[in-house]
């Protein structure tokens, strides 16, 4: 099923975006773990990719498998950063006979030591590129782009990203999911702009539950995103406790989802990380707002 029938529909729902195995020794724990999340009956998993491409093989197989024996529809990262056009096509043609419907078109991160390398002789620098290039596939992929309500850590200015991601949209990408954010006003603010600007496709907002105080430094280190002062106090109060820590994480994005939903948003996406406890306490306190 591709993505954009489902993001027709009215109803509230969540996603779950899980990680594929790093190596071959981790990839049954990985496999069972994204099954446990498939069974939650997600309206679509996302399968990120590792931007070296070490894990491309994985994204496909554990894509598969969620699509093939959870009836669950997927959605397959893909970066081109660190890729050479050869590889790119290969991933694409990869893709095409694995039978993925909709594609997560990524520029990914620029490899440590090369943030100041001379980048024009690369075979991608943008995302933009690859999603011309999956179009040009000849494959009906459905294609689907990152956004950055926070902007993009690159960026000069909200304006600047605000035009290239137009640019990417017009190249044929057909939604957007958003980097996490803890302030859900920072969502609302960007939405106002970039429909101000032209982006009609939807937007698919992006929460991270933080569920352990050794993840909030990594996330916004990763992210660049604000941390409001009442998260603050959460991680400072709890981030020591485990288990405290875990149910105060959970209730902040449960708390998260819900203003999104009583605002209009009819689709959070949850970086689940193969947590399938988290992916399941976070749907068990939506039940009755999920009906
Ligand atoms: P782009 O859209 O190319 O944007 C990157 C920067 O370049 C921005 O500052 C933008 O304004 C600028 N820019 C864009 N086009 C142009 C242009 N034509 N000229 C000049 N400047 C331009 N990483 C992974 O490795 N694997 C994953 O699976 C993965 N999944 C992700 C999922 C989501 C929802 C998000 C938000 C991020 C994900 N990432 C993933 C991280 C992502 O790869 C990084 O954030 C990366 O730095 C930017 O990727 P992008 O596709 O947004 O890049």
């Amino acid at each position: 099923m591709k993505l954009t029938e489902l993001f027709k529909d009215d109803k509230l729902s969540l996603s779950f975006e899980v990680f594929p195995p790093k190596t071959d020794t981790a990839f049954e724990s990985v496999k069972l773990a994204t099954e446990e999340i498939a069974k939650l009956r997600p309206s679509f998993m996302s399968v990120t990719y590792g931007a070296g491409g070490g894990t491309s093989k994985y994204t496909l197989d554990i894509a598969k498998n969620i699509k093939a024996n959870y009836g669950v529809p997927t959605l397959a990262h893909l970066t081109c950063v660190s890729s050479t056009r050869e590889t790119v096509r290969e991933r694409i043609a990869d893709m095409k006979a694995a039978g993925i419907e909709n594609v997560m078109a990524l520029r990914g991160d620029i490899p440590a030591g090369l943030e100041n390398a001379d980048r024009s002789h690369w075979d991608y620098k943008h995302a933009v590129e690859l999603v011309r290039e999956l179009r040009e596939s000849g494959a009906d992929f459905c294609i689907g782009g990152a956004c950055y309500p926070e902007i993009h850590p690159e960026s000069i200015c909200q304006k600047e990203d605000i035009k290239y991601l137009k640019e990417k949209v017009d190249a044929g990408c057909e939604f957007l999911t958003t980097q996490m954010f803890f302030d859900n006003n920072l969502l609302y603010n960007f939405l106002y702009k970039i429909r101000e600007a032209g982006i009609t496709v939807p937007i698919i907002p992006g929460i991270m539950p933080i569920t352990n105080g050794n993840q909030v430094d990594r996330a916004i280190k990763l992210s660049g995103s604000f941390m409001p002062q009442r998260f603050k106090s959460l991680v400072d109060k709890f981030g020591t406790t485990p288990a405290a820590m875990k149910q105060a994480g959970i209730a902040y994005a449960t708390d998260q989802i819900i203003d999104l939903f009583a605002n209009g948003i009819t689709n959070v996406h949850v970086y689940s990380m193969n947590k399938p406890d988290v992916a399941e306490a976070i749907q068990r306190n939506l039940s009755d707002i999920l009906g």
